[in-house]
């Protein structure tokens, strides 16, 4: 242990020891320790993907961790609980008395995409907070990420970009290969809609799409066309979309609890 902190020289990160926690019904929890430059005090985090971290001091007796995660074994449960009906935010422990609005993700995993990205909140000496790509399957937050509204925002300017990016060039060959015109694309975040067309030919879409199955957003995209030459939703209007995708129905029909797959720290502030 001692020479791996010698030699570890000046990465954040040093140890890795893997643990498990025997809970209620002998259900057993695998989790993972870190040591980090950075920690100030021993946190968990527990994420639908990574399973639950222990990130601890450098220099911290790590004999005293399981203790630590005992102690956090009601929350741990709970969590879990969580993940199992499908929530998918997650939230840093170590302070219970945080509202479920300040939690941000670890992950981000956007079907429409086909991605999963890790988040890493570093902080740093500028007052924006900004969030970028910066090494594969990576995304940093970086600046004042002690503060959560704007740690949020920048996510969600993350996403509008992934958006403009990846969808609204699918949106261009859709209409490419189905003789349609549209004026231009907008990229929003409405709390009901997924996409809408204006009578001017403009198609507005939520970045929330990212968060949907490849095959329901392609009947999103659909759709909008569809409205570039028929604004309601009459019968020549489904035939329309019926033509160019039959499955369109039952999809939309699926995806009336679509809501479900955005995660709730976008849908908070
Ligand atoms: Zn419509």
């Amino acid at each position: 242990m001692e020479r791996a902190r010698k030699e570890a020289g000046r990465t954040t990160e040093r140890t890795r020891v893997n643990q498990s926690l025997v809970l209620n019904q002998g259900k057993v929890v695998e989790y993972r320790i870190r040591t980090s430059q950075r920690a100030r005090s021993v946190r968990l985090t527990i994420s639908p993907r990574a399973g639950l971290t222990v990130v601890a001091p450098l220099g911290f007796d790590l004999r005293r961790v399981p203790g630590i995660v005992e102690n956090k074994r009601t929350w741990i449960e709970a969590h879990l609980l969580r993940f199992a009906e499908g929530a998918v935010d997650a939230e840093a422990a170590g302070k219970t008395g945080r509202r479920k609005t300040d939690a941000l993700p670890e992950t981000l995993d956007l079907p429409a995409l086909g991605e999963s990205w890790r988040i890493e909140y570093r902080p740093t000496n500028t007052r924006i907070v900004g969030a970028h790509i910066d090494r594969p399957g990576g995304i940093a937050v970086y600046g004042a990420v002690h503060d959560r509204d704007a740690c949020r925002d920048a996510l969600k300017g993350w996403l509008r970009l992934r958006t403009r990016e990846e969808i609204v060039p699918w949106l261009t060959r859709l209409a490419g290969q189905n003789g349609f015109k549209f004026n231009e694309a907008l990229i929003r975040g409405p709390k009901t809609r997924w996409a809408s067309c204006s009578p001017k030919g403009t198609i507005s879409l939520s970045f929330k799409l990212l968060f949907l199955e490849r095959d329901w957003v392609r009947c999103v995209l659909l759709h909008e066309l569809c409205h570039t030459v028929c604004m309601n939703h009459s019968p020549r209007f489904w035939a329309l979309l019926g033509g160019l995708e039959p499955e369109c129905k039952t999809i939309h029909k699926r995806m009336r609890d679509g809501w479900k797959r955005v995660p709730a720290w976008l849908e908070e502030n």
